[in-house]
């Protein structure tokens, strides 16, 4: 039998314990709340809906549009990070969109984001891509699978996504030290008004790096949407048609 003062050391310990796992739990879920994507329920199942789009057409566009230079991030700038979410089951939806973990834009948008990339090193950060073109049937995917009350934060694909166009890039900071990505006031795709690039709460640090990020895009031509502080399109994308290539199409 444990004398009343081992008994006291163990609730001391017990404690103390609980106390850390309390600790530990707390800091997990702040660290990995910028990880693991927001999820829906999407409306119908994705593998229905995926079935539907590869059978339609991208909206005809009158006009006439450069030709289409796509260039893969990577092979442009190494030190450009990928977390192409799409690829993975931590997205919005829960479920792979993309057979292939690669981010591709336009030329012109793909050579002014290396140039951002360069002036935030700077600064200790880099950029992490979570998408750049995506196929037009995936944005129809996207939006068929969105609850109504959630479809201002996907396209209409009625009329395209600049992603489409692969004049739009989703993208964060990641520390050049850790290599890890930065917190900003919401994860990625978190249809919340924490996204709103104007969203005045989250810590004063988040609200500096998201400024810094935005403040470094718009000097290279790109522009942020209010809804999506991590979604940025860059200036020349009417000049590029929407297209609907899988990334298997695109070579190696
Ligand atoms: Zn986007």
């Amino acid at each position: 039998m444990a004398n009343q003062f081992e008994v006291r050391q163990m609730s001391i310990l017990r404690n103390s314990h609980i106390r850390f796992c309390v600790f530990l739990l707390f800091s997990l879920q702040l660290g990995v709340a910028q990880q693991v994507s927001f999820r829906i329920t999407p409306l119908r199942p994705v593998e229905e809906l995926r079935a539907e789009a590869l059978k339609e057409q991208p909206p005809s566009e009158p006009g006439t549009f450069r030709k289409p230079d796509l260039v893969e991030l990577v092979k442009l700038d190494p030190t450009i990070k990928l977390d192409i979410r799409y690829a993975t089951t931590n997205n919005f939806l829960g479920t792979p969109l993309y057979t292939q973990a690669r981010a591709f834009l336009e030329r012109p948008a793909a050579e002014a984001l290396v140039r951002a990339n360069r002036d935030l090193h700077a600064y200790g950060y880099g950029l992490i891509i979570h998408d750049g073109y995506r196929p037009w049937y995936v944005t129809k995917i996207f939006w068929d699978a969105t609850p109504d009350d959630k479809k201002i934060f996907v396209a209409n694909p009625a009329s395209g996504s600049m992603h489409n166009r692969g004049c739009a890039v989703d993208l964060s900071l990641y520390d050049l030290k850790t290599g890890e990505e930065v917190e900003m006031p919401s994860g990625y795709d978190e249809m919340t008004e924490r996204a709103y690039a104007d969203y005045a709460g989250g810590t004063e640090g988040q609200r500096a790096r998201r400024a810094l990020l935005r403040q470094a895009m718009e000097k290279q031509g790109f522009s942020v949407i209010p809804k999506e502080w991590w979604h940025f399109d860059y200036k020349d994308w009417k000049q590029y048609p929407i297209l609907n290539v899988k990334f298997e199409d695109l070579g190696q």
